[in-house]
C-alpha cells in the first residue's frame, strides 16, 4: 500500500489541476478486490485493506480541499460523493454502486457501530491524523430507500485554532470584541443563523478569557470541540438533561465563566440572568438576525426589560460570507445606481474596487475560496440600557447604537464588496437574509 500512499501524496500536490478525478489505480484496485469472493482469509484481508485505502483517499482529499463534511449518498446507479466547502455542498465524484457497502462497513468499524444494523440511524465518531492535523470525525448513517446514506463531519481537534485573531474579522472588530470581554461579569450573546460560525466565536472567546485561576463550565448541544482545561457538558433531552437543568447544576459547582450553547426558552434565560446577577460571566447564543434583534428575542422570551438591561454587557452578530477566489476574480464595474437600489444608505467613496467571480482550478471553478467573517458588535452602555428598559422598538435601538459607532452587518458587507473582497451575489444574499 506504500505505492498507493505515495500516489495520494503526489495527487494531493496535483489537486489543483484536476480536483474531480481520482487515480484510476485506486478505483481499479478497489473494484478488483470488491469483485473478489471472500473464499480465504487472505483475500478478505486484502479486500479490507483496499477499502481502507479507498476511504482514506476520500477523507484525505476532503482535508486537502478544506471540506467540513463528506457525504456518500446512495442512488440507483451510482454513489454520489459530495464535500461541503465554505458552507456549500459540491459534487466531487460519482462512484460505482458496488463500492458503497464496503465504504459504509469500513466507516462503521472505525466508528464502532453495528455493521449488521441497516434499518435504524446510527451515530458515532473516530479520530484521524492528517499531517500535523488531528481530526475528530463525527459519523452519521441514515438508512435510505436504496441504501445507507453516510455523512462524516470533520472537526479539527487542535484547540490552537480558536483565537479571536483567527476568526477572520477586521482588526478593529476584534479590538472592539476584546474591549467587551474586559468586563468579566454579565451576559454576552452571539446572534446569527446556523452555520454563521457562532460556536467557533464562543470557543475563541472562552479561550481568550479563561485562565488557570478561573473555572469555566460549558453546556452544549452537543459538545463540538474538546477544550483543554474546560469542563464541558452535553445536553441530553432524552434523559431530561436540558440547558436549564444543566445550568442549574453548574451553578452549584462555583464557576466563574459559564457557556450556555443556546438561550431558547424562558427557563434557561432566567437562570442565565440570575447567574449574571450573582457575578458570573455568561456566554450564549440567541437565534436572531442581528444584535438589536437578539435583544428583542430575549425580551420576547418573557424576561423583564430591567433585568435584560441590567445584565446584558454586549451582543455580537455575525455571518460568514464567501470570499472571491484571489486567483481568478476579475475587475468589475462599479454601478452606484444599482447599488443604491439595494443599499440606499451607501455613499460613494470614490475608491471602489469591484471584482467578480470567474472560476479556476484553485476554486473548483466556483469563483469563491474561503469565507469572510462579518461581525456587528453592540456594547451595552447606559444609553442603550435606558432604551432597553423602555422597551423601545428595534429602529430606535439601532439608531442609538449606530450613533455610538456600531457598524451594521450591512455596512461591513458593503465595505468588503467595494474593496473587491466579496462579490455582488454574496452581498445580495446577505441583504435578502437581513430584510
Ligand atoms: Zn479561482
Amino acid at each position: 500500500m506504500a505505492i498507493l500512499r505515495s500516489l495520494f501524496r503526489k495527487r494531493s500536490k496535483l489537486a489543483d489541476t484536476n480536483a474531480f478525478e481520482i487515480p484510476a489505480e485506486v478505483t481499479e484496485m478497489t473494484e478488483k478486490k470488491d469483485e473478489a469472493t471472500d473464499t480465504t482469509t487472505a483475500t478478505a484481508a486484502k479486500k479490507n485493506n483496499s477499502t481502507e485505502d479507498f476511504l482514506d483517499y476520500w477523507i484525505q482529499k476532503a482535508v486537502e480541499m478544506r471540506a467540513s463534511d463528506v457525504h456518500f449518498e446512495r442512488y440507483r446507479t451510482y454513489v454520489k460523493v459530495r464535500y461541503r466547502i465554505d458552507g456549500r455542498l459540491q459534487t466531487i465524484k460519482k462512484l460505482p454502486v458496488h463500492l458503497h457497502s464496503g465504504l459504509v462497513t469500513r466507516v462503521k468499524i472505525l466508528a464502532k457501530l453495528k455493521i449488521d444494523e441497516k434499518r435504524v440511524p446510527q451515530d458515532g465518531r473516530f479520530s484521524l491524523v492528517h499531517g500535523d492535523k488531528k481530526f475528530d470525525v463525527r459519523v452519521s448513517i441514515l438508512p435510505g430507500y436504496l441504501g445507507e446514506c453516510l455523512v462524516m463531519r470533520l472537526l479539527q481537534s487542535n484547540s490552537d485554532l480558536f483565537s479571536l485573531q483567527n476568526l477572520g474579522a477586521r482588526d478593529k472588530d476584534v479590538q472592539k470584541l476584546e474591549h467587551l470581554l474586559s468586563i468579566q461579569n454579565g451576559i454576552i450573546v452571539v446572534a446569527g443563523p446556523t452555520g454563521s460560525g457562532k460556536s467557533t466565536t464562543l470557543y475563541s472567546i472562552v479561550k481568550k478569557i479563561s485562565s488557570p485561576e478561573c473555572k469555566v463550565i460549558t453546556v452544549e448541544d452537543p459538545v463540538e470541540y474538546q477544550l483543554e482545561g474546560i469542563n464541558q457538558v452535553s445536553v441530553n433531552e432524552a434523559i431530561g438533561m436540558t440547558f436549564a437543568t444543566a445550568l442549574r447544576s453548574m451553578l452549584r459547582q462555583a464557576p466563574n465563566i459559564i457557556l450556555v450553547g443556546e438561550i431558547r426558552d424562558k427557563e434557561t434565560a432566567e437562570i442565565a440572568i440570575r447567574a449574571a446577577l450573582t457575578g458570573h460571566l455568561v456566554l450564549s447564543t440567541v437565534h436572531a438576525k442581528d444584535t438589536v434583534n437578539a435583544i428583542t428575542r430575549l425580551l420576547d422570551l418573557g424576561i423583564p426589560a430591567y433585568l435584560v438591561a441590567a445584565t446584558l454587557r454586549g451582543v455580537l452578530s455575525q455571518r460568514l460570507i464567501r470570499k472571491l477566489c484571489p486567483n481568478c476574480a476579475r475587475e468589475g464595474k462599479f454601478d452606484l445606481a444599482s447599488l443604491k437600489e439595494i443599499a440606499p444608505e451607501y455613499k460613494a467613496m470614490g475608491n471602489e474596487h469591484i471584482r467578480e467571480p470567474v472560476g479556476c482550478d484553485q476554486c473548483l471553478n466556483t469563483g469563491y475560496k474561503g469565507r469572510q467573517a462579518v461581525m456587528e458588535i453592540l456594547p451595552v452602555n447606559e444609553k442603550i440600557q435606558r432604551i432597553i428598559n423602555q422597551r423601545c422598538d428595534e429602529d430606535k435601538l439601532r439608531q442609538q447604537a449606530q450613533s455610538e459607532g456600531m457598524e451594521t452587518l450591512r455596512q461591513i458587507a458593503l465595505e468588503h464588496y467595494t474593496h473587491g473582497e466579496i462579490g455582488y451575489e454574496a452581498l445580495l444574499t446577505l441583504f435578502a437574509e437581513m430584510s
